[in-house]
């Protein structure tokens, strides 16, 4: 333990308030911030302390930005100013986008089709990462009123399906906000952490985590082992939510109120106050049972078995993306240890029931379904922040990775499965005399031949000092850190020259990409290493090709004609059977200029021998 004394003073002073890192769960719909205080997780509520969501919302107004309940009253007033769900933005470029932009009031801006998207404003473009930020800040600003101290450090949730663009720009949102972003995490790993499962090193469970929202669905299923968690497989639906229950709701009333659904959409207040009452009996039917409301003078009503009724297609959705991750995990109900529940509208007893039915277990429930994301947060961000000293929580690579060779050989660096943070490096050099750019390319998967995997990037090692081929030391390392972003690193240890590049994809692989690239590497392992035996003999036959021309070129003078001209033919032949498939000509032609050439060599060496010491008698 470390006592702080004050030398000036003479005296030993007060424990020093550890610095508190915040957990963000930064949501489609809804937004909230939690913090670890001593043992007790806290999440910050509003100034009446009873409302912890800050809607993920912003509204751009004379005097500046505003976020969360105040923006969401602007969405029908001024929708072209309001902006919502900008999580559906991050990391995208238009091309993603196409149906986004026109169900949302604002302008999605189409600048460049590969380029990430932007929002305009008044004239003014705005990036997600920038809008995010916007909400990040609110949550910060939130925590340090009811702290009163300032808040620097976060743990950002996002889903496990993000890729490493949607992460990075989570992480720059962060930054923006003036948050150092310690550790981004997957939700349904933070929901793990909230309920406990993994916080002990022996804990392994396989869970089930199923997170219906506001207006996005996702199913996750993990593995966790020896503190780390392993996604081993994730569906969903990114437009399935609360609001489509909302939606059943409205059809239903407008049926008896004989309004079309076009004239709700052109009265944009009646629709609200539709939207507004049907969210109303959502919520009343999952505790009381029924509802009962009056909009323009039109008596309605709705209870709990006719929304079962209309609700049954969308719970099915779910249930049938639940069936889509145990197929892909392989995995049957009696593997699940525990199913979870997360997002608001998991408060519906029918979607309880349906889900508790589905896996043959009754749900766990017991935390609040909004919280337990940012709860989970926070708890990362304790043990990030060392106060749980025996935990170590980690992630694994899914993938292996590692570089093309000659050939189009992938030389594996970090292979699947390593525990991240990691680095890894391995020395290769150069084939050709007096090279001086060296082409790194980088790739992931499983299969021998890189054109079989997925590439990661490259970059061109340039400047190195010319030098015989093989002689030139080049370092590749990878390092590959904790949010699983890569950084490779080439140096050439006898000049150092070096040259690093990030690499973005580590994550950017969809579940179903990375089993297909898994079973594609098991069923193609035979095939593979026949064709990787035949490229490493085409490797080494060069090598020999080369070799021959510079012992012909050293020794031509000592070479009898004929000893030239059967070398030559020798060679010849050892060329020809490099441009076929058939790798044991390839050994047998190697062979035979082996056998010619190992005597011509010797009595080369010989001679040379000779030579210098008759150089040095002289
Ligand atoms: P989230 O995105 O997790 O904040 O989810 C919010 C969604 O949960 C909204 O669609 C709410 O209408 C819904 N929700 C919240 N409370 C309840 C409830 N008691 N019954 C049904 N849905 C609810």
């Amino acid at each position: 333990m470390k006592i702080p004394i004050n030398l000036k003073a003479g005296s030993v002073d007060k424990e020093e308030k550890k610095e508190v890192i915040i957990g963000i769960d930064l949501g489609t719909t809804n937004s909230l911030v939690a913090y670890v205080d001593g043992t007790e997780t806290k999440v910050i509520r509003d100034a009446a302390g009873s409302n912890a969501l800050v809607p993920s919302i912003l509204h751009f107004s004379e005097d500046g930005v505003v976020v969360g309940n105040v923006a969401r009253e602007k969405l029908i007033s001024a929708p072209e100013r309001t902006i919502y769900s900008v999580k559906r933005l991050m990391g995208k470029s238009y091309a993603d986008l196409e149906s986004l932009k026109a169900s949302v009031g604002y302008n999605v801006i189409d600048q460049d089709t590969e380029a990430l998207v932007k929002v305009e404003i008044d004239g003014k473009y705005y990036t997600p990462t920038e809008l995010s930020s916007e909400i990040l800040k609110e949550l910060k600003s939130r925590v340090e009123k009811h702290l009163k101290t300032k808040v620097n450090k976060a743990v950002i949730t996002v889903p496990a399906y993000f890729n490493d663009a949607q992460r990075q720009a989570t992480r720059d949102a962060g930054k923006l906000a003036g948050l150092e972003v310690l550790r981004i995490v997957n939700e349904p790993t933070a929901a793990s952490l909230a309920y406990g499962i993994g916080l002990s090193k022996d804990d392994e469970q396989t869970i089930v985590v199923y997170d219906l929202g506001g207006g996005t669905f996702d199913i996750s299923i993990l593995q966790i082992q020896n503190g780390i968690f392993e996604v081993l497989a994730t569906h969903g639906d990114t437009h399935l939510g609360g609001d489509d229950f909302d939606k059943v709701i409205i059809d239903y009333w407008l049926t008896q109120s004989n309004i079309s659904s076009a004239e709700l959409n052109q009265n944009k207040s009646l629709g609200q106050e539709y939207r507004t009452e049907a969210e109303k009996a959502k919520k009343a039917i999952s505790t009381v049972g029924s509802y009962s409301t009056t909009i323009s003078n039109q008596e309605l009503h709705i209870d709990e078995q006719t929304f079962a009724t209309l609700a049954k297609s969308l719970i099915d959705k779910t249930l049938n993306a639940c069936k889509l991750a145990m197929k892909d995990a392989k995995l049957k109900n009696e593997d699940i240890d525990q199913v979870v529940l997360v997002g608001g509208s998991t408060r519906m007893p029918i979607v309880k029931t349906a889900v508790s039915d589905y896996f043959g277990q009754a749900a766990n429930d017991s935390l609040d379904p909004d919280e337990v994301v940012a709860i989970g947060a926070a708890i990362q961000a304790d043990i990030l922040a060392g106060n749980r000293k025996d935990l170590l929580l980690i992630d694994i690579t899914p993938l292996s990775m590692g570089i093309e060779t000659v050939g189009g050989l992938m030389d594996v660096i970090i292979s699947r499965n390593s525990k991240v943070p990691t680095r890894a490096g391995r020395q290769y050099t150069t084939s050709v005399d007096g090279q001086k750019n060296l082409k790194i390319a980088v790739y992931q998967g499983e299969r021998d031949l890189i054109e079989h995997n997925r590439k990661l990037g490259e970059f061109i090692l340039r400047d190195i000092p010319p030098m015989p081929a093989g002689i030139p030391k080049i370092e590749i390392k990878f390092i590959l850190d904790a949010d699983g972003i890569l950084t490779v690193k080439a140096t050439e240890l006898r000049s150092n020259v070096e040259t690093q590049m990030e690499i973005k994809s580590a994550y950017g692989i969809s579940e179903e990409d990375m089993a297909r690239m898994l079973i594609d590497s098991l069923q193609n392992a035979e095939s593979d290493m026949k064709a990787k035996a035949l490229l490493e003999s085409i490797n080494e036959a060069n090598n020999i090709v080369m070799a021959t021309d510079r012992f012909l070129e050293q020794n031509k003078d000592a070479l009898s004609e004929e000893q030239v001209t059967q070398i030559l033919a020798l060679k010849a032949e050892l060329q020809a059977s490099t441009k076929g498939e058939n790798k044991d000509s390839v050994e047998a032609a190697m062979q035979a200029i082996n056998v010619y050439t190992e005597p011509l060599a010797h009595e080369a060496l010989d001679r040379n021998i000779g030579k210098a010491l008759k150089e040095t008698k002289l």
